[in-house]
Order: C-alpha cells, then structure tokens, then sequence
C-alpha cells in the first residue's frame, strides 16, 4: 500500500488556508502559532494518513510551503537511511 509523508514549512507557510480548502481528504488544519508576542495562523498536517497523494496542496500552496512524498510500505526499510560504511 502506498503511503504519503506530508509536511508543512512553518517557516515560509503565511496560513493563507488554501491547502486546508483544496485538500480532497482534510489532511490540513490551520491553527493560531504564538510566536514571541505574536500570533500568527499557520498550516498543520492533522491526518497524514489520509493523503491521496493528489499533489493538489502541493501545486497550489502559493508560497511552496508543502511537500509530499510517497513513503512505500512500511516493511520497507526507507531508501534515505544510511548505513555505516565499513
Ligand atoms: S497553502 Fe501553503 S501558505 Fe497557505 S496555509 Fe497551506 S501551507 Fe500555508
Ligand atoms: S497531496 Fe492531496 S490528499 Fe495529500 S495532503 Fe495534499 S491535497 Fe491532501
């Protein structure tokens, strides 16, 4: 089964809530960030899991604050992982 690892930039993310309406399966939830004396709305991934991997959030964040990667069957071992070299 495939699977999507789903990721929001917090950093560069202005929760303009575009991806929190365009997602097909509701993986978004925009919430209130406190950040020193301010506050501000940023995007969080709520429900990773439900991710169709439409890429829908992806094209149209207008601020390329989101990535989604197809993670392969969790038995897998991720092809990122390094091992020690001798
Ligand atoms: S569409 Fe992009 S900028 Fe807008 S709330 Fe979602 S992640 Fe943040
Ligand atoms: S790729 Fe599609 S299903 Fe997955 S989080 Fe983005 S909009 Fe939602």
């Amino acid at each position: 089964m495939t699977s999507y690892k789903v990721k929001v930039i917090e950093e560069t993310c202005i929760g303009c809530s575009v991806c929190a309406q365009i997602c097909p399966t509701d993986v978004f939830r925009i919430v209130m960030k406190r950040e020193g004396e301010y506050e501000r709305l940023v995007s969080v991934v709520e429900r990773e899991e439900a991710c169709i991997g439409c890429m829908a959030c992806v094209e149209n964040c207008p601020t390329n604050s989101i990535i989604v990667e197809k993670s392969e069957v969790k038995n897998a071992l991720s092809a990122t992982s390094t091992s020690p070299s001798a």
